[in-house]
Parts: C-alpha cells; structure tokens; sequence
C-alpha cells in the first residue's frame, strides 16, 4: 500500500467510522419493519427526501447528475445496516449485500463489480451514497416522476422472495405519473363525501357497509371484479336494491398497464357483461386495478363509454401496517368537502373503522354521496 493509498484508506476508515456512530442511534432506538412490503422513497427536484409520501429530514446531494443520499436514510426505508471494516464497507439490505472500499471506484454486488457514477461521499457526518446505482442492482424499481423530475425508488425485501408481488407494486408506483385526468374530487363547499370501496372480496363486510351508509341515510360506490359478482350475486343485489352505485373494477383485477390494450378492453367488458347477465350495469364509471393507469388507458377507458374514477386519498386499509384505527386516523386527517376516499370491502376492518368514523362526519356535518350524486353535485 503506498502512502497516499493508505491516507485515503485511513480517511475513508474514520469517514465511515463516523458514519457508523451517526447511524447508530437510528439504528438502537427505531425498530425498522424491513417486512413492509412496500416502501417508496423520493427525492424531489429541491432535493427533499420523502418515503412514502413523508418527509424526512435529511436531504440529499447532488454531484452532477448523480444523487446522493445518506446511508441512514436507507436504513429508515428499507432497514439497510452499514458495517465498516478495514477491508471495507458493507451495506446490506434483506439477502443483498454491496462491499465497497473506501474511495474506490466500484462496488462488489452478488460477485458482480459494479461501478459507481460518483464514490461515496462523506458530510456533516453521513456517509453520503448515490442512490441509484446502488439501489437498483439491489432490486429496487427507480424511476422519474414526469414533469417534476423527481426520483423515485421502490424497494421491497419481499421481492426477493415473492417475485410475482412485484408486478402489481410496480403497476401501482406507475401511478406517480397520473396525468390526474381521472376525478379525485369536485369542488365544492358543501360538506359531501364520497367513500368508494373496491374489490369486494369479503361479501360480508362488503354488504354490511352498504347497510352502515344508510343508516346515515347516505350513498357509497363499490368497484366491483367481475369473478366476485359471480361468486357474491347477493351482495351486489343487496348494494343496487340500497341505492349504491356499482362501478367498473375489470373482471380479475389485473394491472391494465401490463396487459395489452384488447386484453384490457375485454376485461372490463367482461366485468360489465357479468352484471349485465343479473339485469344490472357497471356503467359509467371505472376504477383502474392498482390505480395502474396513464393517458392512453384512459382513452379506452373513455372509448368504453366509461369515466374513470381515482381517489384523492385512500384510507389505508390495505398493507401489513392496516388497521381500524390508522384507516379512522387517515379519514380525519384528510376529510374535505367533494373528496373521494378508496377503501376495500375486503376485510371487517373496513367496516369497523366506517362504524367508527360515519358517525363523527356526520355530526360535522357531511353527508355520504355515491359518485353519481357527487357528480350531480347533490
Ligand atoms: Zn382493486
């Protein structure tokens, strides 16, 4: 080793040192759910970073057109731990592990060197990485959010194990490129709001919010898959005969933005043909799977004959992290006149957190609309 190789190593191994102390009081005093199967990190154009829609304190650095972030921002997204020896520094994330050496150019990965676009950089204590080329030969999903520029970076531990989670994540991050042509909301200073439920997976809970919504005298819209109007033609009967309005969800729920556009067209075709066979309609309305849409998928949609409805918020009932509560906590947090919520009448939990927050909106004063009369402007 000569002498300026071993002043760089011996920099490099304070640097990390350092780095590591930084890291350690996250790493003692937060438990990290590296089991969520669904963390999404952004770095915007001012370089504030966020995870899933929070942001956090840190920010991040830009070398060129390379971005960098802190190590123990990897850790707060994806549970990623940082070791330091003198033969070099380790990152790992789930079953993958990167080592590199101090300054040098590149990185190992899976026997693979692999180059870095900028080496690691070292300020105001952090360990400072580029976040692309490290995260996407890990796995991860990175990708630019249009207009904006911002990056995004998707990354579950359960990927490696359940690959076919993958797609329909993937489908539902192409959502941060919505051109937000679909209605979300209407605007208005009369206090409605319109609860949508999609899926209809659990009959019961699906029919018991349709009863829970008239009892406060008011409406909510179902997206229903067509396999589960067959396997629950009751419960569809039961939401029609209420008054609720019955919206398009496709036949199995696949990712529209992963199938071709006639096996689209067919499916939510064939959704529509299972109500129409029970005297019923799905028509005007459509929700895409997974929210996984852009510009030309809404043009069939419309060609269809259909409007295609999003959501201004969900209310979290879906994910390893759901809960009653979190669900009644998200629909206070974000409750506005004209708003659309998604939820899923796929579990009682749903259901559970309607009981629990209908009755504090309605003594606010809102009333429950379906999409038709939120549209109507009833
Ligand atoms: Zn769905």
């Amino acid at each position: 080793m000569n002498c300026r190789t071993f002043r760089w190593f011996v920099i490099v191994f304070l640097v990390c040192c350092c780095a590591e102390v930084a890291l350690l009081p996250v790493l003692s005093a937060q438990a990290v759910d590296t089991t969520s199967w669904f963390r999404l990190l952004t770095v915007d154009s001012g370089l504030s970073i966020s995870l899933n829609g929070t942001k956090l304190s840190a920010r991040a650095m830009r070398i060129g057109h390379t971005v960098l972030v802190p190590l123990s921002v990897l850790h707060q997204a994806w549970g990623a731990a940082c070791a330091v020896s003198p033969a070099g520094s380790t990152l790992t994330i789930g079953s993958r592990r990167a080592v590199w050496q101090g300054m040098s150019a590149t990185y190992r990965l899976d026997h693979l060197d692999l180059p870095w676009s900028v080496v690691p950089v070292l300020s105001g204590g952090q360990l400072y990485v580029p976040l692309r080329e490290l995260m996407e030969p890990m796995g991860a999903f990175v990708g630019k959010r249009t207009p904006s520029g911002d990056v995004v970076v998707a990354y579950s531990t359960k990927w490696q194990k359940e690959p076919w989670l993958r797609q329909g994540q993937l489908a539902q991050l192409e959502t941060v490129n919505l051109t937000h042509t679909s209605v979300t909301r209407v605007a208005t200073t009369r206090k409605v709001v319109a609860f949508t439920f999609d899926d209809n997976w659990d009959a019961v809970a699906a029919v018991r919010i349709a009863e829970l919504f008239r009892t406060y005298n008011g409406h909510c819209t179902f997206f229903v898959i067509g396999t589960n109007v067959r396997m629950h033609p009751d419960a569809i009967r039961t939401m029609v005969r209420l008054g609720h309005d019955i919206g398009n969800h496709t036949l199995s729920h696949p990712a529209a933005t992963s199938i071709t556009d006639a096996t689209f067209v067919k499916q939510i075709q064939a959704c529509e043909q299972v109500l129409n066979g029970m005297g019923l309609t799905s028509r005007p309305y459509f929700r895409f799977p997974y929210f996984a849409e852009d510009s030309h998928l809404m043009r069939i949609v419309t060609d269809q004959g259909y409007i295609t409805v999003g959501s201004a918020w969900t209310i979290e009932d879906t994910g390893p992290n759901r809960s009653a509560a979190l669900s009644v906590a998200t629909v206070r947090r974000f409750i506005s006149p004209g708003v659309i919520f998604v939820g899923h009448a796929n579990s009682m939990a749903t259901y559970d957190a309607m009981k629990a927050v209908l009755p504090e909106l309605a003594r606010q004063g809102y009333s429950f609309v379906s999409i038709s009369e939120l549209l109507r402007g009833r």
